[in-house]
């Protein structure tokens, strides 16, 4: 049996993939009631295969929106990409992607309100001991439970937070005041980014760095929409003042996969920042590597995450860290050599890179 901590993306992900495959598996959460909670995410076409894997794609797709285009790039002189149909993201809310992929897991396998209190690895497997005292044995445990993920610090990962001094603020504008398109626009020291995650749900974040104190969560004004230029004007008539919003830090950790079969996937091996979108897209890639590992039983799961996955995953924490530090450049003579580099780099080098990026898991997939 397979003891997964965390019912997050990564670990309902895994659940989902193991259940299609009879396997035998446990899904457990510290949280006493799955709620609906977060608020936006861009799913790409390596997240969006996974999703046709566990045959919820049509479901995802139904609730979100599908985006036409971005307009990224310096606030005052931002440029439009237009995604081709094979490559256009998938705008949607968090609570509907997790709801979705819960719906794979039947019920007796998750049980909320439990965390792993104690494990020992010996040859025969992990003999663990829950919260509740419940003690069994596994022949892995895999710890899905975020970037503050408990097991990682039970492995001896501790204090390797690394911290970027910029903060996120996240919310949900009602209706669509953008259509079928999406922004993400930098100023100084300031960041706003805004796409539609379904019919009447605009997801709204904000970026301010240099922030070496918790700000105060509630201090988003509509007037600050104003620096971000003509492409953010559409969004102050939804703005209002009841708006919920969420308040994070934006930290990474270090690339760490755990020992033996008892391995971490998802925010628990490497929490990146948000800046390339693939936060959740890794999540769920572990998820599937992780299952096809388990399959073969070949190998262990932790040295076999680190051999499968370590490049790519090391690649995204690195570049997104640096695209988090250019957006926020903020001296002059640099922020002007920056904007005339973007202004000046062909449109379909940057698309195709990423596309190459994201295509390179859909070819690989199905050779694990
Ligand atoms: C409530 C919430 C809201 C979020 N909102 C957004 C958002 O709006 N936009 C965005 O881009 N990203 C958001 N994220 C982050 C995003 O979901 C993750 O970065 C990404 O999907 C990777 O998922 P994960 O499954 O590895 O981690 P997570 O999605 O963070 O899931 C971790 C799970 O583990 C559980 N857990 C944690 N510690 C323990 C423990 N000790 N024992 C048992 N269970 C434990 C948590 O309850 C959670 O269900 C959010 C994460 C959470 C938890």
């Amino acid at each position: 049996m397979i003891l997964i901590q965390g019912a997050g993306i990564a670990g309902l992900t895994l659940a989902g993939l193991l259940q299609q495959q009879n396997k035998p598996y446990r899904l457990i959460d510290h949280a006493n009631q799955l709620r609906p909670l977060g608020a936006g995410l861009g799913l790409q076409a390596n997240a969006q295969a996974i999703l046709a894997k566990l045959g919820i794609k049509t479901a995802v797709a139904d609730s979100g929106c599908w985006l036409r285009a971005m307009t990224m790039g310096p606030a005052q002189s931002p440029r439009r990409f237009e995604f081709d149909q094979a490559s256009k993201p998938l705008g949607v809310h968090r609570a509907q992607l997790h709801e979705a992929l819960l719906a794979r897991v039947p019920a007796d396998r998750l049980s909320l309100g439990l965390s792993v209190s104690r494990w020992y690895q010996g040859e025969h497997g992990v003999d663990i001991e829950l919260s509740n005292g419940e003690t069994f044995r596994a022949s892995h445990l895999i710890g899905a439970d975020g970037i503050h993920s408990g097991l990682r610090e039970q492995l001896g990962r501790t204090g390797d937070l690394r911290i970027s001094n910029q903060w996120c603020w996240r919310t949900v504008l009602p209706g669509q005041p953008l259509g079928e398109e999406g922004f993400e626009v930098f100023d100084g020291r300031h960041r706003l980014g805004a796409f539609p995650i379904g019919r009447s749900q605009t997801y709204l974040y904000q970026v301010e760095s240099g922030l070496t104190k918790t700000p105060d969560i509630s201090a988003r004004d509509a007037r600050e929409l104003a620096r971000f230029g003509a492409v953010a004007a559409p969004l102050a008539d939804a703005w209002s003042s009841d708006l919920n919003w969420l308040c994070h830090p934006l930290n990474d950790r270090p690339v760490y996969w755990g020992k033996g079969n008892v391995a971490l996937i998802g925010d628990a091996a490497h929490p990146v920042t948000p800046n390339m979108g693939q936060g959740a897209a890794l999540a769920m890639e572990d998820a599937w590597y992780l299952s096809r590992l388990l399959t073969s039983r070949q190998e262990q799961a932790a040295p076999g995450l680190q051999r499968f996955r370590q490049a790519r995953v090391q690649g995204v924490r690195r570049l997104s860290w640096l695209a988090g530090r250019l957006a926020h450049w903020h001296w002059h003579p640099v922020r002007w050599l920056r904007d005339q580099t973007y202004r000046r780099l062909p449109a379909h080098l940057l698309l195709r890179s990423q596309n190459n990026f994201v295509n390179h898991f859909i070819k690989e997939m199905d050779h694990v």
